[in-house]
């Protein structure tokens, strides 16, 4: 804002400058003129009327002066010669001595709220016109209009300079605003993050130094006494450990410090992997595992990445379907775009958490999601992953029950 104010008013002065200075030079033009019509008078005989003189059909000078010119005729003591001439102006120009100091020296009179431009001439006696001849002659040329007009473009400078200010104080305050939006959105975000992630580190430790202190206060039992302190301990360091990887995963992505090894692969390479030891545990938990992948489309990905998504998605799968219930894996292909899905019949994901459940930490059930050791940054890390990719990830219903992941990547080539 104070840029715009002062590039506005740098501009009004610049502009209001050259407007006066081209009037001035305009009037000290016409002055200019003046004084080379005077002393370039034709050869007339002497005459003591002066230029306006009342007997101008008998071959006095002519007054050459456009209307708004005035020309007092002083004699060298200062007594002002043209009196007759001058008419009803006389009244107000009466009040005007001669003052040798100004000779030649241009300046800007008011008389009366008039406002004169005014040069006083020594004209020499040699000249041909005998009214001037060896006087000094003060010309005044009127410049009302001019300081008029000067006047109303001053107004209308410091009026467009307040509107247009104004406008500049607007705009800015929108444009401030927009600016700074995302940078405000990530510094929540950013200090959101900070928060959860100390909140998530702080549970595991605060759980291994109470079992770390209960067991100093037991110091002769044995390692088998203490079996299950050291197990919760090693339990809650796995936690942290993957909690840790996780946290470093989110912000080396953040950084885009994460370098992406594309390269073209076939779905068969990236999905067969990680589905292998899924089975199993799927099977041992007493739920169905059905796999259903057989679209042959070539892609350019970081495989190791994807097979990461797909662990994400599938290991959330089984936490989250009771036993007898089913996980699936099937692919599609809409348009230029290969999809892998996997479904389960779960507990499902209301509408309104849809969307949530890919920002960091976010849990629908917190108190159950630690029993099954999820920190809520799974598939925040698998939407960065995806991004990466210019692809998608997305939730939806599985009918009647249970839910929906659907990882959408684009294709290279159809085979
Ligand atoms: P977490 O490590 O807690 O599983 P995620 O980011 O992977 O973190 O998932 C976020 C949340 O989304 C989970 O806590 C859970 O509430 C919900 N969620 C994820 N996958 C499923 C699913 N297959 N069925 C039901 N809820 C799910």
């Amino acid at each position: 804002m104070a840029t715009f104010a002062i590039l506005f008013l740098t501009l009004g002065i610049i502009i209001f400058n050259r407007f006066q200075n081209s009037t001035y030079h305009s009037i000290d033009q016409d002055i200019k003129n003046q004084v080379s019509t005077i002393k370039k008078q034709p050869n007339m005989k002497p005459d003591a009327g002066g230029p306006h003189g009342p007997n101008q059909s008998n071959n006095r000078p002519e007054p050459k002066a456009p209307f708004q010119t005035s020309m007092l005729v002083f004699d060298s003591e200062g007594k002002l010669l043209n009196k007759t001439s001058l008419g009803n102006r006389y009244s107000v120009l009466k009040k005007i001595k001669l003052n040798k100091k100004n000779l030649n020296t241009k300046q800007t009179l008011t008389i009366k709220n008039m406002n004169f431009r005014v040069l006083l001439i020594k004209v020499s006696k040699s000249n041909n016109n005998p009214m001037y001849a060896g006087h000094y002659v003060l010309i005044m040329q009127n410049i009302d209009t001019q300081i008029q007009s000067m006047e109303n473009f001053e107004k209308i400078l410091i009026m467009t300079f307040f509107i247009f200010w104004f406008i500049a104080l607007i705009l800015s305050y929108v444009l401030t605003r927009i600016t700074m939006f995302p940078i405000i959105k990530s510094w929540k975000q950013q200090s959101e993050f900070v928060n959860d992630a100390a909140h998530e580190l702080r549970t595991p430790l605060t759980i291994i130094q109470g079992k770390l202190e209960y067991m100093l206060t037991r110091p002769k039992n044995t390692i088998i006494d203490e079996a299950e302190s050291i197990s919760v301990s090693l339990d809650e360091v796995n936690r942290l450990n993957s909690l840790t990887n996780n946290l470093l995963i989110l912000a080396r992505a953040d950084q885009a410090t994460t370098k992406f090894n594309f390269q073209l692969t076939k779905p068969d390479l990236f999905i067969k992997d990680p589905i292998m030891p899924f089975k199993d545990i799927i099977n041992s938990q007493e739920k169905v595992f059905q796999e259903n992948v057989h679209h042959n489309v070539t892609l350019n990905i970081d495989r190791d990445k994807i097979k990461q998504v797909l662990i994400i998605l599938l290991d959330n799968a089984t936490k989250y379907t009771p036993e007898n219930g089913t996980i699936r894996i099937y692919d599609n292909v809409e348009g230029s775009k290969y999809q892998f899905i996997i479904s389960d019949t779960g507990i499902g994901i209301k509408d309104s958490d849809k969307k949530k459940i890919f920002g960091r930490f976010y849990r629908v059930d917190k108190s159950r999601n630690r029993n099954s050791g999820g920190h809520g940054l799974g598939l925040a890390i698998a939407q960065q992953i995806m991004n990466e990719h210019h692809g998608k990830i997305f939730v939806r219903d599985n009918l009647p029950q249970g839910s929906e992941f659907v990882v959408e990547l684009p294709i290279k080539h159809s085979r």
